[in-house]
């Protein structure tokens, strides 16, 4: 019987281990699929405090792990694919194997958004793609896209004018979400063009993608471009459907926890990070929130006043 499982390896997962591997309770974090969370794809963090220097975000991760490992964390490379809820303990459904806990903390994040096209499906892996970050390098000197007004759309823009000869953002309103200095810094890039307001309908190609049909939503206007590439980067969607019998989450998903504090609707289950914040899905947030599911469980397991 395990004290303690904490699901996710990003920096909400792994602050939560760093803190309850201090308080002793020798965590065992599942790290599942992306290892070290989204934060891993970003090739440049800027705003993590204490880095006065911008740096990669694989590594800022890798010092995250190795901090939780040198108090004794536990580290499983596996996939949770379903948790129950047993008496006073939680069965935690690996592809081969249960694991039994007395508590757990959901700290899976947020996976990338897709766009709702067939094309877009039939195309990922052969110019599609959702991660500018591990394929830019392929697109050097050709014409990519990138969808989206984020943040991440973005970042993405401006990291792939340094393979792309052309870099487009396509972005469905006049409205950008992302931060000023974000923008700024895309606006200023001349390899960067606009295409605002406008949609993708459908992606084009042969064995790989050669363009994009294009539609302003205001207009109506219809527009083919061709391009070699397309980064979709429209956001993301938590990851709870492993917890669904033991958690409330939302009408978007999110895990539902007590405002100001990790506990969930389940006694002995905290959730922390990107899979219950609707709102700022920073890793200075998610650590934080880490920081509080670590403490909130080692008051429940009985270790803390
Ligand atoms: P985001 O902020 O949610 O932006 C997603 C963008 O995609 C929005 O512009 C949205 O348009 C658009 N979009 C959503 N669904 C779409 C669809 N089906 N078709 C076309 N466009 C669609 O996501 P993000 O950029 O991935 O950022 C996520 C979070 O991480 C944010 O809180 C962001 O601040 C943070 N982040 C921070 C940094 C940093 O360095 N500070 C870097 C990256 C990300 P609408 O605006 O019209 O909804």
């Amino acid at each position: 019987m395990e004290n303690l499982v904490i699901v996710g390896s990003g920096p909400a997962g792994l602050t939560a281990a760093i803190y309850s591997a201090r308080a002793d309770l020798a965590p065992l974090v599942f790290e599942g699929p992306s290892l070290g969370g989204q934060l891993t794809i970003s090739h440049e963090v800027e705003n993590y405090p204490g880095f006065e220097q911008p740096l990669p975000g694989m590594e800022l991760m890798g010092r995250f792990r190795k901090q939780a490992q040198r108090f004794g964390t536990r580290f499983r490379s596996a996939v949770v694919e379903r948790v129950a809820k047993g008496a006073h303990m939680f069965r935690v459904q690996l592809a081969d194997e249960v694991v039994e806990t007395k508590a757990l903390i959901i700290a899976t994040g947020a996976e990338a958004r897709r766009l709702p096209i067939p094309s877009e499906k039939k195309y990922y892996g052969k110019g599609v793609s959702g991660c500018a970050t591990c394929d830019g390098f392929f697109y050097r000197n050709n014409k990519v896209i990138v969808i989206g007004g984020g943040n991440s759309a973005m970042q993405d823009a401006v990291f792939l004018t340094r393979f792309a000869a052309k870099v487009t953002i396509v972005h469905r309103r006049e409205y950008l979400r992302a931060d000023a200095i974000e923008v700024a810094k895309a606006r200023k890039n001349p390899k960067i063009e606009w295409m605002i307001p406008w949609v993708v309908d459908e992606v084009v190609g042969n064995d790989l993608v050669t363009g994009a049909r294009l539609r302003n939503p205001e207009t109506g206007e219809r527009l083919g471009v061709e391009c070699d590439g397309i980064f979709v980067a429209i956001g993301h969607d938590p990851k709870t459907e492993a917890f669904k019998d033991i958690v409330e989450t939302d009408q978007k998903g999110f895990i539902i926890v007590r405002p100001g504090s990790t506990t969930t609707s389940t006694p002995g289950v905290f959730a922390c990070g990107d899979v219950c914040d609707r709102e700022y899905k920073q890793a200075v947030v998610a650590a934080g929130q880490g920081c509080m599911a670590a403490m909130e469980a080692e008051r429940y397991l009985g270790v803390r006043e």
